[in-house]
């Protein structure tokens, strides 16, 4: 071998040491999982890896608030059957004219009775500002109304809902005024109401057959959270919605196309501070109602909140 010889021998083993050492490094990365496919771009097919962790929330989520239905049990303990300290716990007024209250506030106020001046003087066509107590006086209805109001509860709360009832049994017999105090926390009516709809559950009677929600179409001048048009519209939006539930849901027929316009100058269409809807579910004195009444009770609670339901669900 001559001096050229060597050097190029010299050189081919110097490279290949080189490539050896670079093949170990690179095997040795590889099993450490430093070097990957991804490392060159092979058989990832993702675009972009995120290697930020998600940030830590800074306080827990919050839960947004519960919607607050008040479910109210139309009428109740017969008044005749009620003492005087009943009459009075249960948010009755004495007067000159006997035991009851009174219709509506004045004008363009809450909480502050009318006591016949005050106010339009709208009232139905027999009656005054003033109702006795002896007007709501119903036969069966108070124990089926509770009977579907419960229901309705059940499913409300199953629904996420926080339920506050107006009354709980048939041996009481709240004034319409006083039931209206569950529209506030604790019945703080000094505070703007906190509860969102305020539902009245009642059973027709007088001929007819089948379900509506008894429309709002008057005055209604109380102060309120809602402007009175607003008040009306979102009103009878709820008491279509529910009552569509009923009609569809269960075996009870439509009553006059599903809407009655009959009493614009309800105490608590005058007196509510939040949306209401009133329903009138089948009539009580028409056997085939009540059969629908006695026998589908559960369904008319699951209707209610199904129609409670899709009207929050509209907002
Ligand atoms: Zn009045």
């Amino acid at each position: 071998m001559n001096k050229n010889s060597n050097k190029i021998l010299i050189g081919v083993i110097a490279f290949l040491g080189v490539i050896l050492v670079a093949v170990i490094v690179v095997f040795a990365l590889t099993l450490k999982g430093v070097i990957t496919k991804e490392t060159f771009g092979i058989g990832s097919g993702k675009t972009e890896v995120s290697t930020e962790a998600t940030p830590a929330p800074t306080a827990a989520p919050t839960e947004a608030p519960k919607k607050i239905v008040v479910l109210d049990a139309g009428h109740g303990k017969e008044s005749g059957a009620m003492t005087d300290a009943e009459k009075e716990a249960d948010g009755w007024l004495r007067t000159s004219r006997g035991w009851g209250e009174w219709r509506h506030w004045k004008s363009g106020t809450m909480w502050q009775d009318c006591e016949g001046s005050g106010c339009t003087g709208r009232a139905p066509s027999n009656g005054g500002c003033w109702y006795p107590i002896g007007n709501g006086d119903r036969d069966i209805e108070p124990e089926i109304n509770l009977r579907n109001t419960e229901f309705a509860r059940a499913y409300l709360e199953q629904m996420g809902y926080e339920v506050r009832m107006t009354r709980t049994s048939n041996d009481e017999n709240p004034s319409m005024t006083k039931r209206l105090k569950a529209c506030y926390k604790d019945g703080d009516i000094t505070a703007e109401p906190d509860a969102d709809v305020f539902v009245c559950i009642h059973s027709n009677a007088g001929g007819g057959r089948g379900s509506a929600y008894m429309a709002l179409t008057g005055l209604y001048d109380q102060a309120g959270v809602f402007a009175p048009e607003e008040y009306v519209t979102e009103s009878n939006l709820l008491g279509s919605l529910i009552n569509n539930r009923i009609t569809t849901e269960t075996s009870m027929p439509l009553f006059a196309g599903g809407r009655y316009d009959g009493l614009p100058e309800a105490i608590f269409f005058c007196k509510s501070p939040i949306p209401i809807a009133y329903l009138e579910i089948g009539f009580f004195d028409n056997s085939a109602d009540l059969e629908i009444l006695n026998t589908e009770s559960e369904a008319i609670g699951r209707a209610i909140a199904e129609g409670v339901n899709d009207y929050f669900a509209q907002k």
